[in-house]
């Protein structure tokens, strides 16, 4: 007798939260309003869409009006990433007074294999990557999700070169 009881709350029970869930569809529907957060997408995907600042949906490298960026090619975004997602080139150059100097060469970023995470950029020690809010990433072919974050002829931030001397000394 109890388990026949138990059995009919259920079905009362989901049969009440059905209800709430048409009710609620019939007061949007009714009188909407500011508190409705769908998005009419893509109709508004110049106009009003709204997607949130802290929204993770791809990873960036900026760089300044000098076409510089903050890398100083440590590595260890690569090393924090659980996907295998990023992959570190760097060159050696010889400086003006002699001495040899470990530069960026290529910021390659598979977007195919990255979970949004941001572990990269906690573990980024100058500030370099960010995760910026960009969602209309799909493509048809995958090799174009293997990018080149670092721009043609791009350097190292003066700011960043400091830096990353006093670590070096
Ligand atoms: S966000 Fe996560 S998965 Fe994507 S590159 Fe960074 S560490 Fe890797
Ligand atoms: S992005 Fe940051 S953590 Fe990654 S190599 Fe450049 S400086 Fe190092």
């Amino acid at each position: 007798m109890k388990a026949l009881y138990q059995y009919i709350k259920v079905i009362i029970q989901a049969f009440s939260s059905l209800l709430n869930g048409l009710l609620l569809t019939l007061k949007y529907f009714l009188t909407p309003g500011k508190s409705i957060i769908t998005e009419q997408y893509p109709e508004n995907r110049t106009t009003s869409i709204r997607i949130p600042e802290r929204f993770a949906g791809e990873l960036v490298l900026p760089h300044n009006e000098n076409n510089e960026h903050k890398c100083t090619a440590c590595t260890l975004c690569q090393l924090s990433c659980p996907n295998g997602t990023i992959e570190i080139f760097s060159k050696t150059i010889e400086t003006e007074d002699g001495k040899k100097k470990k530069i960026l060469d290529r910021w390659v970023y598979h977007l195919d294999m990255c979970t949004f995470c941001g572990q990269c950029v906690d573990a980024c020690p100058s500030d370099a990557i960010q995760m910026k809010n960009n969602f209309e990433l799909s493509a048809f072919d995958r090799n174009t999700l293997t990018r080149q974050l670092n721009r043609p002829d791009s350097r190292l931030e003066e700011s960043n070169k400091q830096q990353k001397n006093t670590l070096a000394s």
